[in-house]
């Protein structure tokens, strides 16, 4: 059995279903489906819930009405008129709810964490019922299952985690029989209710991680994640020009890539079906022929450079120096916690013997910080910079990769370098305004030796 998850933009309009119901209908194993809300449907309902937090009844509702319309659009989907009627008709009790929900929200002008989950659910609410009809419209016998009754996680709102035990029994007492009847279930991802009922999401992007938990529970021979480019690229095909498609890419290399921008998925969210070697394949949902990337324990063996490469754009860089002349112990202790009372994270460190650097990426408690930091040290701080990195096992094995590396970025102004313990990359930072500039460079020198063969989308 294999899980077939398909993101936002493999289902934004009535072609992309049209697509996807392709794909689900040839594909012969018997399989799960997964889907995410239409694209920018979970961006629009967060908006909703803050319209309604401010009181804008008004502007809440209708934020809500062009949602409903853009989803009763897709009923074009399905020709045979009670399928559609049924699918209009729960379609249309889906915004009602929403409707009221918000409108009750926008008179006391509050929207707690439960509520804002509550709201964001029904993208994947409305997704799936369309998709579960498109698919009876192809001809595959499929049933819409709500994931809230099989995903139970805890009551950490926005980002819940998993009871992995009790989403399992679910899995084997509510998926799995349809699946032995070859009825291909359909469930929103993202979505889940804790134990006593309550709607939960998972965090943003979520749906990759329904994915894993669902493929690990029911033990799926394989897990695709289809969305709208060839696989994992070399380089963000908004960065650089034509970048190519990585066949094959160890765990630990996509996490360090996704880690520093690039956003394909969130591999941390895929890592329950990693730890049991159940391989994750990202596929294109526009180019089904095309052979994607295979996320597997291990990477390539025959790689000669980096896996890839990624970049973190608009970071801001701290220098703090220790006012002394020589950085004394605890000194770092003193630093970090400065940044563990704000909250922020730190993404690239270096030291030297008397000061450190680090980047940050939420500003939001930057002048907190820096008042801080100048109770005990010197501080600097400069915006606009970039977080530039080259991800590969290769680097653990190859003594000059790293110099070739560095290589590739002469004569630009680096202002921190670090090659981490595990070795997998090597990471710069430089002005936001050399990272395009930086990344075309490496990409042209090991990934360009030959014409590059699949574009990005198709
Ligand atoms: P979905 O809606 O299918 O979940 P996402 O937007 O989450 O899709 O992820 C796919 C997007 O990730 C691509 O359209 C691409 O722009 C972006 N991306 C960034 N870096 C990379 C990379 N190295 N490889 C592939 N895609 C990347
Ligand atoms: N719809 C959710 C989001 O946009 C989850 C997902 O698409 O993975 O974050
Ligand atoms: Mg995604």
């Amino acid at each position: 059995m294999i899980v077939m998850k398909f993101g936002g933009t493999s289902v934004k309009d009535v072609a992309a279903v049209r697509r996807l119901a392709g794909i689900v209908g040839r594909e012969k194993r018997p399989r799960v489906v997964v889907v995410s809300a239409l694209s920018k449907v979970t961006d629009a309902l967060i908006e909703t819930g803050r319209l309604a937090e401010t009181g804008d009844a008004n502007g809440a509702r209708e934020a809500v009405r062009a949602l409903h319309r853009r989803h009763v659009d897709m009923a074009a989907l399905v020709s045979l008129p009670p399928r559609r009627a049924e699918l209009l008709a729960a379609t249309d009790a889906l915004f009602a709810d929403l409707e009221a929900i918000v409108r009750a929200l926008a008179v006391v002008e509050e929207v707690s964490p439960r509520s804002a989950d509550t709201i964001a659910a029904f993208g994947e609410l409305a997704s799936s019922r369309i998709v579960a009809a498109a698919l009876e419209d192809a001809g595959v016998s499929s049933r819409v299952v709500d994931a809230r009754s099989v995903l139970v996680t805890d009551a950490a709102h926005g980002a819940a985690q998993p009871d992995r035990a009790a989403t399992d029994e679910r899995l084997l007492s509510l998926v799995k029989p349809l699946v032995d009847d070859g009825v291909v279930p359909v469930l929103g991802g993202f979505i889940g209710a804790t134990a006593g009922g309550l709607t939960t999401t998972l965090g943003r992007g979520g749906s990759d991680y329904s994915a894993a938990l669902f493929g690990a529970g029911l033990a799926a021979e394989e897990i695709q994640i289809w969305t709208d480019v060839d696989g994992m690229l070399t380089a963000d095909p908004r960065v650089v020009e034509a970048p190519r498609v990585v066949p094959r890419i160890s765990f630990d290399e996509a996490s360090e890539l996704a880690y520093f921008g690039a956003k394909v998925l969130h591999p941390s969210t895929i890592l329950p079906a990693v730890r049991l070697g159940i391989p994750v394949r990202i596929l294109n949902s526009h180019r089904p022929e095309a052979e994607g990337t295979l996320i597997a324990r291990e990477g390539a063996a025959d790689a000669e450079g980096p896996a890839a490469i990624a970049c973190k754009r608009g970071v801001t860089r701290i220098d703090i120096a220790s006012s002394r002349m020589l950085m004394a112990y605890g000194f770092l202790r003193r630093v970090f916690e400065v940044f563990e009372r704000f909250r922020t994270p730190v993404d690239v460190v270096t030291t030297s013997e008397v000061s450190v650097s680090v980047t940050i990426d939420d500003r939001r408690a930057l002048d907190g910080i820096v008042a801080e930091l100048r109770g005990f040290a010197d501080v600097s701080c400069e915006d606009g910079m970039a977080i530039v990195c080259a991800v590969g096992e290769r680097l653990r094995g190859d003594a000059q990769l790293a110099t070739r590396i560095l290589g590739a970025l002469e004569g630009l102004p680096l202002a921190m370098v670090s090659q981490g313990g595990s070795r997998t990359n090597i990471t710069v930072v430089l002005p936001d305004a050399l990272a395009k500039q930086a990344m075309e460079s490496l990409h042209r020198r090991f990934f360009e030796k030959e014409p590059a063969t699949s574009g990005a989308t198709a």
